[in-house]
């Protein structure tokens, strides 16, 4: 696996060298919006510490960013009024991960409605 990569995007989002929609933080973690969300209120949830993804992770990251995890899938389903939450993980290219920062995508979903396609 490689190493981590100081200038991923999602790393300078942590720096705000960039701008994100952030919807909610704390100490360890950071949730903000999809920028090409695939349902309305696709959301992601990353750790504010390096870590390249699930195989890289430490269990305090893994504790921490599961917990905001859950917080914002209750939120979201509770404001988007959804029927169910899809919660998505990548972990390296062959495994569909394009940023190499761990993050978990919390998706609202309603009965009958298909996410968006990618891009
Ligand atoms: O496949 P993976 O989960 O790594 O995809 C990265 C996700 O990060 C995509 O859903 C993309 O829309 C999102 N992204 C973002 N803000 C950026 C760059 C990517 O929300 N500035």
């Amino acid at each position: 696996m490689a190493d981590y990569d100081p200038d991923n995007i999602f790393a300078k989002i942590l720096r705000e060298e960039i701008p994100c929609m952030r919807v909610y933080e704390d100490d360890e973690t950071l949730a903000f919006m999809d920028i090409m969300p695939r349902v309305d209120g696709h959301l992601l949830v990353i750790p504010k510490t390096p870590c390249r993804n699930v195989l890289d992770a430490t269990p305090e990251q893994l504790t921490a960013v599961i917990k905001t995890v859950q917080k914002m899938a209750r939120a979201v389903k509770s404001a988007f009024d959804a029927d169910g939450v899809t919660i998505q993980q990548f972990n390296e290219a062959a495994g569909g991960q394009e940023v190499f920062h761990l993050h978990f995508h919390v998706l609202p979903r309603h009965e009958g409605v298909s996410m968006r396609p990618p891009g």
